[in-house]
């Protein structure tokens, strides 16, 4: 018979996808995209962190230049005022003194801020690199046990993989083309035989409209259902 081939062909195709199933669905590989998913949040925190880090040092940076022109500037009315002899010029120093004073110590607050937000930020990296080199180790011990896992999979897989090999050969080629259409969106079985009597699709049971029935006639012609596009064959 004409679909023998390929019906034993998709059988053991169907062993192949469980087995693939089993990989994905397996409490290995979800471990793994947990501990994936862990290092990868600790890793871009990290990056975060020094992010912020860098812009209250650059702020810092910023204040204590500000506080040095200050400086430079008192010094310079130290100066001045040593050798004033008229009051009112002494009192309008004095008053350039002080607003002078007043923005040193307005700066010197603002310094005090930067230093404990870095104090804060420092903590916070300490933590996120702790945690983020256990999430590592985690990373690395789900990955060599699902290494493990499908390092046992896998003569299974190949023992499937060459029959399919072998059986390919003896599939006409507009079969197993058709077949590998619909294999891979994972719409198996792709091979389903025709309710004939009820002129139904053999899978998903919606009545087959003429022109398919047409291709339908005698054993060995085949045609897809326009529904679910599975392949229905007269054996
Ligand atoms: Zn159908």
């Amino acid at each position: 018979m004409k679909f023998d081939t390929i019906l034993e062909y998709q059988r053991v195709d169907l062993e192949l996808i469980a087995l693939e199933t089993e990989a994905t669905s397996s409490k290995e590989r979800a471990a793994l995209l947990t501990a994936k998913k862990n290092l990868d949040t600790a890793t871009s925190t990290v990056g975060k962190l020094s992010a912020e880090a860098g812009e209250i040092i650059a702020n810092y940076g910023k204040i204590q230049d500000k506080m040095n022109d200050l400086k430079t500037n008192l010094d310079e009315f130290t100066g001045l005022l040593e050798d004033l002899d008229d009051v009112s010029e002494a009192e309008y120093y004095l008053k350039e003194v002080d607003a002078i004073v007043s923005e040193i110590i307005a700066l010197d607050k603002e310094a005090n801020k930067e230093m404990n937000r870095i104090d804060g930020v420092n903590n916070d990296y300490k933590k996120t690199w702790e945690a983020g080199t256990k999430a590592s180790e985690v990373f690395r011990q789900a990955k060599a046990v699902y290494d493990k896992f499908m390092a046992e999979l896998q003569p299974k897989a190949n023992e499937i993989k060459a029959k399919l090999d072998a059986l390919q050969k003896e599939i006409p080629e507009d079969l197993l083309s058709r077949y590998k259409a619909l294999r891979d969106p994972k719409k198996m079985p792709v091979f389903v035989e025709y309710d004939a009597s009820k002129k139904i699709c053999g899978r998903c049971r919606m009545e087959m409209p003429n022109d398919v029935i047409e291709k339908l006639r005698q054993s060995g012609d085949y045609a897809e259902c326009p529904n679910c596009r599975r392949i229905n064959y007269l054996p």
